[in-house]
């Protein structure tokens, strides 16, 4: 008899990112759909990881992250956002944001627990609450700004709310949380044991003089606060996975019991690079101008076509509205629009729980500027 499996996770489909890039992929589809860069990182951060290579630093990181790394986060964090947070205690390094998030939400969330997820959302947040026995409760958010509802946030913070997961600047809409979100935030939970994971990958994409608002900036969201980034989008290396999660040392103490048995420790040679790249270079606070422009060129160059573009004031993502082209279901157009006009994308219906019925669509463009004008051009076409 064949060993059967009694699938956990019976309604959970493979991710919408691996799909649509095997689709772009299977036909030589100009590829504007899972987010990754198309153009190299800077070839000194290259130079840097051969270099540990080649001197050794090829064993173990110690589990919570290679000091140097942890020290250089933990001042770029003071600089930015007035926070303070121990490297020795408060510090890991993870595989990827997404590792941090799986392990900051398996850490705290147990059966039965309620957690706050705003949708449209990331994909990787509701699955690992249910892992977890946790029950997400849904607050949607609403084209074009998709601000939040803090009435509603009230409304539902209750004796059972474990956690509450912010994303900002937020996949896939590219809203930004502002001071005035900050202060609702702080008030809803004042006096509560809520918690808060603030995914925080984008933290230096954002748009138009605004600036990134951090969680940490407010020590009353700082003392419940997973705080959450990643490299791979500050320094075009999303393949190299390696982020982290700065955290009070009680919540940390409890997101490295998780760490230790996912991956124990993370790639040793590039978190040294990493640690060398932040202390000489701070590359990172010219990384919104270099996506504006792209954002902008990307939104000029389709202006012509029948998409309608709505806001973005951070991340390298673009929503467009399709409604003018098409009547079809978001997976179906977008399936189309590989298939037959030669680019790909990722439609909004995967990032809400029972798919809103919007007709939008995301592209990505941290892409070449040939890329992103050779797409503009076969979408201009339709
Ligand atoms: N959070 C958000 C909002 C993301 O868009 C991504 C994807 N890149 C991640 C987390 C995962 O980051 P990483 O690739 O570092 O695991
Ligand atoms: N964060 C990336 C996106 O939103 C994809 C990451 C992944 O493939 N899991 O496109």
């Amino acid at each position: 008899m064949k060993p059967t499996v009694k699938s956990k996770m019976p309604n959970l489909n493979l991710s919408v990112f691996a799909v649509m890039t095997q689709l772009a992929e299977e036909h030589k589809a100009v590829n504007l759909s899972q987010g990754f860069p198309d153009f190299d990182c800077d070839p000194e951060l290259i130079d840097l990881v051969y270099q540990y290579l080649k001197s050794g630093k090829n064993q173990y990181a110690p589990m919570p992250g290679v000091p140097a790394l942890r020290g250089e986060i933990s001042k770029k964090i003071a600089g930015l956002y007035k926070a303070n947070y121990d490297p020795q205690t408060e510090i890991t390094i993870t595989a990827g944001a997404t590792e941090a998030l799986y392990a900051a939400i398996t850490a705290v969330v147990s059966s039965g627990d309620e957690v706050i997820i705003f949708e449209p959302f990331y994909d990787a947040y509701p699955p690992v609450v249910q892992y977890s026995g946790g029950k997400p409760v849904f607050i949607r958010l609403s084209p074009p700004d998709f601000s939040i509802p803090w009435d509603e946030v009230k409304k539902a913070v209750t004796s059972r709310t474990k956690l509450m997961i912010l994303n900002s600047p937020h996949n896939p809409t590219g809203s930004i949380l502002n001071e005035d979100d900050l202060r609702e935030l702080a008030e809803i939970v004042d006096g509560t044991s809520v918690l808060i994971v603030s995914d925080e990958v984008y933290e230096h994409i954002v748009f138009d003089g605004f600036r990134h608002l951090s969680l940490a900036t407010l020590p009353e969201l700082r003392k419940r606060t997973f705080l959450i980034s990643s490299f791979g989008k500050t320094y075009h290396t999303t393949g190299w996975k390696i982020g982290y999660c700065a955290a009070p040392e009680p919540l940390t103490a409890e997101l490295r019991k998780i760490h230790q048995f996912i991956t124990f420790a993370v790639n040793t040679p590039v978190q040294w690079a990493y640690a060398d790249f932040l202390k000489e270079r701070d590359d990172y606070l010219a990384l919104s101008a270099f996506y504006q422009k792209k954002r902008d060129l990307f939104r000029r160059s389709i202006d012509s076509s029948r998409f309608e573009v709505l806001p973005c004031k951070g991340t390298y993502f673009q929503l467009a509205d399709y409604s003018k082209i098409s009547r079809k279901n978001d997976t179906e157009f977008v399936t189309e629009l590989i298939k037959t006009h030669g680019v790909a994308a990722i439609p909004l219906s995967p990032f809400y729980h029972d798919s809103a019925g919007h007709k939008i669509i995301r592209f990505c463009f941290a892409k070449k500027d040939e890329t992103l004008i050779n797409a503009a051009e076969l979408l201009c076409r339709i």
